[in-house]
């Protein structure tokens, strides 16, 4: 066995050994043009990053709001200070009597298990309205057709309970898709374990071996305990789950996930989207701050790279992502600000999310501060 694990890890450290692109800043002095009158979907805007701010957001698209509430968020990995703190969502789940829903994570840890899970979310202090882990008492299948990926997307079976759904999504830096906004947190968000894993299948990360400086912090992060590091980073393929973390976190990029593996990571998680749109009722806000290269599963996530920008939100999950992605270019002035602090560009979530149906790109930001 041990001779295996051996093998195998040679050899996919001789699969690794094609360096990864070069990625040059792309800094411009071209400002970003956002649309804010025409034709197209309609997103709001605020710059109030708060409580309040929330509640003025969520009156635009109250209409699209009906029946039992779920707000879906994240609750921050142990040691992570970047996600969405509990008072920005409290005074509209205290309004809507809605109910905070997760799932599980793929990995160990305190968000791997039900009890501990809700625990986590309670010492951030999510102590004031119930929260259900979708999948605590059982998953279902979902069938989906015509799709690459996917014949069928795998939720937990509380999802039915609600009638609406508002995916509160922190956007952000992601190791594998670039960025995380509301595609993420729709796909990894209801996905079970088990779906989790099939989205995250065979998205193993490379290692360009001159490059590791022997940091350890791979090995630190990694949730499967499947790096050792003698001579060079090893990476044991059985544990793996193919998470990204440890990509995200090398700060030489001596580990990286391959681009033509991100793409298809990102149109997974869009087709998780679609299976979920055709069967629930979502409406979306996304919160511009405290933005990282890296995502709230991350104990250790680096601090953010940028200004805090505002709230937007929209009942068009394309509309949204791309707006979101938009006033993020214009805060950092790159093209492409996430291809530059991951060297992975997201834009390939919003492209398939189109192709696919699920919303427009052509957006009209509204801003309900003026
Ligand atoms: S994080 Fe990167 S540089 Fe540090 S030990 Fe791991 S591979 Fe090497
Ligand atoms: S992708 Fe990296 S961090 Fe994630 S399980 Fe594999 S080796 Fe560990």
């Amino acid at each position: 066995m041990k001779k295996m694990t051996i093998f195998l890890t040679v050899l996919l450290l001789l699969l690794g050994c094609s360096k990864k692109d070069e990625v040059k800043a792309v800094q411009t002095e071209k400002t970003v043009e956002i649309k804010t009158e025409g034709e197209g979907a309609k997103v709001f805007f605020t710059k109030d990053i708060s409580g309040e701010g929330v509640m003025r957001i969520y009156e635009m698209i109250a209409d699209s709001v009906r029946g039992n509430v779920a707000l879906k968020t994240h609750f921050g990995e142990s040691g992570n200070k970047n996600y969405l703190k509990a008072d920005l969502s409290k005074p509209l789940v205290q309004k809507l009597g809605a109910t905070y829903v997760e799932t599980n994570v793929l990995y160990g840890g305190k968000r791997g298990k039900t009890e501990s899970h809700i625990k986590l979310a309670k010492d951030h202090g999510f102590d004031f309205a119930p929260i259900d882990i979708l999948e605590s008492e059982g998953e279902k299948e979902i069938p989906v057709k015509g799709l690459k990926h996917f014949d069928k997307v795998v939720i937990g079976e509380h999802m039915d309970r609600y009638d609406t759904f508002i995916l509160f999504s922190h956007f952000k830096g992601h190791g594998m898709a670039g960025f995380g906004g509301a595609i993420k947190n729709v796909s990894m968000g209801f996905g079970t374990p088990r779906g989790k894993r099939a989205m995250h299948a065979r998205q193993r990360p490379l290692s360009d071996i001159d490059k590791c400086i022997k940091c350890g912090l791979c090995k630190e992060e990694c949730p499967e305990n499947a790096i050792e590091i003698g001579d060079v980073v090893v990476i044991d393929p059985y544990k793996c789950s193919g998470c990204g973390k440890c990509a995200s976190l090398c700060p030489t990029d001596a580990l990286f996930i391959e681009k033509q593996g991100t793409e298809i990571f990102m149109e997974k998680l869009v087709e998780y989207v679609k299976g979920i749109d055709e069967n629930y009722h979502m409406v979306y806000i996304n919160v511009l701050a405290n933005i990282s290269k890296s995502c709230d599963c991350m104990g250790s996530a680096p601090a953010p790279f940028t200004e805090d920008i505002g709230i937007v939100a929209g009942t068009d999950i394309v509309a949204v992502e791309k707006a979101s992605l938009d006033l993020v270019n214009r805060a950092t002035g790159h093209e492409d600000t996430f291809e530059h602090v991951n060297h992975i560009s997201g834009n390939r979530q919003i492209e398939y999310a189109a192709e696919l149906g699920l919303g427009t790109e052509n957006y009209v930001l509204v801003d309900i501060d003026k």
